[in-house]
C-alpha cells in the first residue's frame, strides 16, 4: 500500500473523485497525488445528505454518539503510524511530531466524546405553578474550515465539537494537506457514523465558502487561518445571520522577567518555536526580555537554536523539518532581510537551505525593531524576535501593541507579576513558566483580531449549542 492515500470527496455516504491539483511534499517538491475539486453539484448533494444527517444525528442519543466518538478515537490511535506518515509527506514535520499530533487528535475526541453527554440544561426557579427550563440544543449543520498547519488536529476540533454536541458538518479541509483530513474522515465512517453527517470536500476554497455560508441549512460557521480570510467569512456569514468561531492568527507575546530562569527559558523557547516549523498560530514568537536577564537569554536562545537539526521529517533525527509551502519561505526571507537592513542582530539561522522545497532553518533575531515587518506581521515560521525591556509594564504594553490577542506567555517566579500579567495581557490563553496554549479540556480562542468562539473545553462545545428556554404554566 502507498503511504500518500488517494484522496477523493466524500458526500451522502460514498468517496467521490473529481479532477483537482497536484499536492506537494515540501521537503522536495515531489507530487504525491492529487487532490480533487468539488462542484456546485457535490456541494449540493453534500447540503442535501447532511440535512437528512443532522436530523438522524440530533435523534441519537448522546452515549451512542460518544460511542461512535470513541470508537473513531480509538481508531485513529491505531492507525496512528500510517496518518502521520502521509501527513509528514505533505506538510512536512517531523515523523514524531506528526504522530503526537494524531494522539491528540484523538484525545480531543475522547474528551469532547464525554462532555457531549454532559450538555445539561437549567431549571430557573419562578413563581408558583411556573417553570422556566433552558434546553441546551444542537445548534444544526456546521460548515467548518481546516487550514493545513495541522492537517490532523485541526479539522479534528471541528468534527469533534460539531458532532459531540448533536451537529452534523460538512468540512472544507486544505487542498494542500487534504491527508489528515482524509483519514480522520475515514475513522468516522469506519466507526459507525450515520450516512451524511460528515462530508468532506476540497476545491476553490472562495467558491466553497461563499456558496456554503449562505445557504438556510447552514446553522453555524466555524474557520481557523488568517485574519484577512476569516474576517471575509465572517461578514458573509453576518450578512445571513449565521453565528462564527473564528480562530484566526496570533503573534505570541513572551514576556521574561527579571526573576526568571533565562537559560531554562531561552532552551524552552527554542524547542517550542521550532514545532511545526513555528507555524503555529500560538506559536511564542516576540520575545520581551527584561534587561537584567536579556544577555543570558539572547545568548542561550541563539546556541540552541542553531543546534536544531533541520531536514526531511521522514528522517528519525530531524529536529524541524521545512516549512509546508514556497508562500512561507518567501515570507521567512522577506521578513528576515528586512529585520537586518532596519538594525536587528542576527542570532541563528536567516537564509534558505538548498535550492528544491522549503526549508529555512530557526531563525534568531535581537535588537528587533519596533518598525520592522515581523514585529506586526504574523511571520507563521521558524522566526524568533527578542526585544530587550525595562520592568514587566513595558513588556506588558508591547505584547498588547498589536491587533492580535491569542496567545500570551511568560517567565516568572513572582505572585505579584503572575496576578499583573493575568489582569492586563489582552489574549485568549495565557500560559506562565510553560508554553502549552491548549489542551482538550480547555478553551482555546482569541481577542480583538484574533477571533472569537472556542474550540475545546465545555465552552468550545457550547458554541455548537444553542439556549432554548421552555416557560411553562403548569396551572
Ligand atoms: P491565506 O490567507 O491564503 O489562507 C489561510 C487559510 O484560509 C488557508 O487554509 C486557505 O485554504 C483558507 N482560505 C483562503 N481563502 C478562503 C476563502 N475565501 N474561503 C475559505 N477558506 C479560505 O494564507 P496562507 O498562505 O494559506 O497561510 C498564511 C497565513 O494564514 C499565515 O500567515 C497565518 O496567519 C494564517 N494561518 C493561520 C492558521 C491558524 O492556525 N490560525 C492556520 C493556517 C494559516
Amino acid at each position: 500500500m502507498s503511504a500518500y492515500p488517494r484522496i477523493a470527496l466524500h458526500i451522502a455516504g460514498a468517496w467521490r473523485d473529481r479532477p483537482g491539483e497536484p499536492v506537494l511534499n515540501p521537503f522536495d517538491d515531489s507530487v504525491l497525488g492529487t487532490v480533487p475539486h468539488a462542484t456546485r453539484e457535490d456541494l449540493d448533494d453534500a447540503l442535501a445528505a447532511a440535512t437528512e444527517g443532522q436530523r438522524i444525528w440530533r435523534a441519537t442519543s448522546p452515549a451512542a454518539r460518544a460511542d461512535i466518538l470513541r470508537r473513531a478515537a480509538a481508531l485513529l490511535r491505531e492507525r496512528a503510524p500510517g496518518i502521520a506518515t502521509a501527513v509528514t509527506l505533505e506538510q512536512g514535520k517531523p515523523l514524531a511530531q506528526a504522530k503526537l499530533e494524531v494522539i491528540r487528535a484523538a484525545e480531543i475526541i475522547e474528551w469532547d466524546a464525554e462532555e457531549g453527554r454532559r450538555a445539561y440544561g437549567r431549571v430557573i426557579p419562578a413563581e408558583p405553578g411556573m417553570r422556566n427550563i433552558v434546553l441546551r440544543e444542537p445548534i444544526g449543520l456546521v460548515a467548518g474550515f481546516a487550514p493545513w498547519n495541522f492537517p490532523v488536529s485541526s479539522p479534528t476540533r471541528k468534527v469533534a465539537g460539531a458532532l459531540a454536541a448533536g451537529c452534523a458538518l460538512i468540512l472544507k479541509a486544505s487542498e494542500e494537506t487534504p491527508a489528515g483530513a482524509f483519514h480522520l474522515v475515514q475513522a468516522f465512517l469506519d466507526a459507525g457514523l450515520p450516512k451524511g453527517v460528515l462530508s468532506l470536500v476540497f476545491g476553490n476554497p472562495a467558491m466553497i465558502s461563499e456558496y456554503l455560508i449562505p445557504q438556510d441549512a447552514v446553522r453555524l460557521v466555524t474557520f481557523t487561518g488568517s485574519v484577512p480570510v476569516g474576517k471575509r467569512l465572517a461578514s458573509l456569514a453576518g450578512a445571513h445571520m449565521k453565528p462564527c468561531i473564528m480562530e484566526l492568527g496570533g503573534h505570541g507575546p513572551v514576556i521574561v522577567c527579571g526573576d526568571a530562569d533565562p537559560v531554562a527559558a531561552a532552551h524552552l523557547s527554542a524547542q517550542v518555536k521550532s514545532r511545526n516549523s513555528g507555524q503555529v498560530c500560538v506559536s511564542p514568537t516576540r520575545f520581551f526580555v527584561d534587561d537584567a536577564v536579556h544577555d543570558r537569554f539572547a545568548e542561550a536562545f541563539g546556541e540552541k537554536a542553531r543546534g536544531i537539526r533541520l531536514g526531511s521529517g521522514m528522517d528519525p533525527e530531524t529536529q524541524m523539518g521545512p516549512v509546508a509551502n514556497h508562500r512561507r519561505l518567501e515570507a521567512m526571507q522577506r521578513l528576515v532581510a528586512d529585520a537586518v537592513a532596519r538594525g536587528a542582530r542576527l542570532l541563528a539561522g536567516g537564509e534558505r537551505v538548498g535550492n528544491q522545497g522549503c526549508q529555512f532553518p530557526l531563525t534568531v533575531l535581537a535588537d528587533v525593531p519596533d518598525d520592522a515587518l515581523a514585529m506586526t506581521e504574523e511571520p507563521f515560521g521558524p522566526l524568533a524576535l527578542i526585544s530587550r525591556t525595562r520592568g514587566i509594564g513595558e513588556g506588558i504594553a508591547r505584547a498588547n501593541s498589536l491587533p492580535f490577542g491569542l496567545a500570551a506567555y511568560a517567565f516568572t517566579d513572582s505572585a505579584p507579576n503572575v496576578e499583573r500579567l493575568s489582569e492586563e495581557l489582552e489574549c485568549g490563553n495565557l500560559s506562565i513558566n510553560h508554553l502549552t496554549a491548549s489542551f482538550a479540556e480547555t478553551p482555546f480562542g482569541g481577542v480583538k483580531d484574533s477571533g472569537y468562539g472556542r474550540e475545546g473545553g465545555t465552552e468550545g462545545l457550547a458554541c455548537y449549542t444553542v439556549a432554548k428556554n421552555v416557560s411553562h404554566k403548569i396551572r
